[in-house]
């Protein structure tokens, strides 16, 4: 059987990648991903923006980029209306700490920079070197405050920090300050988007050079006060096999977990979905014609979209699946 034949519906996306300063080998050596370099920093797993995308890698749709199936082929996606295909996953692992960023919202993108959209993001934590952390908001406790902070230098009081292990997840609304700390590695949804203003970077060079920050901008968009962190970080322990990690306006996401046979079926339009860890098999209820349903073999590392109306996906083995979908 190649692989064609092998995937029968499910989308599987050939990722992509973006190498960093702050990137390593980890996702070649730990994710298996053919990809050279030392510095390899993001995954983009699941991508229709322009910036990367992700090509189908199987069957009738092979070679073609997500946006395009999104634009030709809208009938597997249930028809879901956009002009863009709305969300993105990626799996970030950082060796250095990345720069302490905020994003707009959907309304100040579409004002400030060019009609474009803002950008709700949310991280599930894969992999937590001891010690090592997130920002999350700040300690303003009003617009003066945070903008005389930022105007003096005040980092270190300004930006709140906090532990993270694997398991965690951190929604992140736009106006939240945000970075992710050297020693992390996560699996990121969000709305596909690029806007990110730059708050706060070390004081590191690259190339001889300080990366350009967005003070004012990031000024006009930080909540204050930032909520606190307790509410942010959700730790589930939950011995469900499926757990929704949460429901916003852009998406929902879940963790799917298989302990060895496990059926899921979503009443969404279609449901993006990342192996983060282990192996095992997916079947669709449908037969191929030839009175045998559909099987293929999935790992750690790999993504797929399960279209509209594909039923009721059996799965069989060992693995852990964070899954997205829009909200209804
Ligand atoms: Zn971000």
């Amino acid at each position: 059987m190649n692989k064609n034949e092998r995937c029968g519906k499910l989308i599987f996306l050939k990722p992509a990648f973006e190498h960093k300063i702050w990137g390593s080998a980890k996702l070649r050596e730990n994710y298996g991903y053919d990809e050279p370099g030392d510095d390899i920093g993001e995954c983009w797993g699941i991508s229709a923006h322009p910036h990367n995308e992700t090509p189908v890698l199987y069957g009738e749709y092979a070679g073609m980029k997500l946006s395009e199936l999104w634009r030709e082929h809208r009938e597997l996606f249930g028809n879901a209306e956009g002009e863009e295909f709305p969300l993105l996953t990626k799996i970030i692992t950082a060796e250095d700490d990345l720069s302490v960023q905020v994003h707009p919202d959907d309304v100040y993108a579409a004002e400030h920079e060019n009609g474009a959209r803002g950008k709700t993001e949310c991280w599930y934590i894969l992999d937590a070197e001891p010690g090592s952390r997130l920002a999350i908001g700040h300690n303003a406790g009003s617009r003066e405050e945070l903008i005389n902070m930022i105007d003096a230098g005040r980092w270190k009081d300004l930006i709140r920090y906090t532990d993270v292990v694997a398991g965690d997840f951190i929604q992140i609304p736009p106006g939240t300050v945000h970075a992710i700390g050297g020693g992390i590695t996560l699996l990121e949804t969000q709305q596909s988007s690029d806007i990110t203003y730059r708050l706060y970077d070390y004081e590191r060079k690259q190339d001889g050079c300080l990366r350009p920050l967005h003070l004012e901008q990031s000024k006009e968009v930080i909540t204050v006060p930032a909520a606190d962190v307790a509410d942010e970080i959700i730790h589930d322990d939950s011995a469900d096999d499926v757990v929704c990690l949460i429901s916003c306006d852009h998406y929902e996401v879940y963790r799917i977990t298989c302990r060895d046979e496990l059926t899921v079926e979503f009443d969404r339009p279609f449901v993006l979905m990342s192996v983060v860890e282990g192996e095992g098999t997916l079947k669709s209820d449908r037969d191929n014609g030839a009175g045998e349903s559909e099987s293929t073999r999935v790992k750690k590392g790999d993504h797929f979209i399960v279209p509209a109306g594909f039923g009721e996906l059996a799965m069989s083995g060992s693995m852990k699946i964070i899954a997205s979908c829009l909200p209804l």
